[in-house]
């Protein structure tokens, strides 16, 4: 697991910062049995389905990789179709796989990090650890 960063928002209405990290494991399920997961831990972890986009929400899980696989069926879209500008992805991704090669884009983490942080103003902290 990456260390946590807190975050500003990136679009929907005025909230609270968000605190990201990512994970990589291995799993004998397939991407869509994954993706059933991920979701119900989110419900799990009191969201509310179905709400707004981008709103304030306590857990939003999304599967941005999966071995080399490239996905595009209505429920999933892998790799994750907006991680590649986002800071607040690229952070903590390139902690735990920086040379990873990023299906459809030919370019690595890193590269794709070092290009986002060029052209983006998003606030990406390290959040101090809970007591
Ligand atoms: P979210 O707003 O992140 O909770 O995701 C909303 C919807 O995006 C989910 O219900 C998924 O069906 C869909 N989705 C498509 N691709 C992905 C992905 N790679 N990871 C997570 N959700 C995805």
């Amino acid at each position: 697991m990456s260390p946590i960063y807190r975050t500003s928002p990136v679009g929907g209405p005025p909230q609270r910062d968000f605190l990201n990290a990512v994970l990589v494991g291995t799993t004998d399920l397939r991407p869509s049995a994954l993706l059933s997961l991920l979701k119900q831990i989110e419900l799990c972890a009191g969201r509310e389905p179905g709400g707004p986009r981008n709103a304030p929400r306590p857990l939003d899980l999304d599967l941005l990789l999966y071995g080399s696989r490239r996905i595009a069926t209505p429920r999933l879209r892998v790799p994750h179709p907006r991680m590649t500008g986002r800071l607040f992805v690229l952070v903590p991704l390139a902690d735990v796989a920086p040379r990873r090669v990023v299906p459809g884009t030919g370019k690595t983490v890193a590269r794709l990090l070092a290009e986002a942080r060029r052209d983006s103003t998003e606030r990406v902290r390290r959040a101090r650890a809970s007591r």
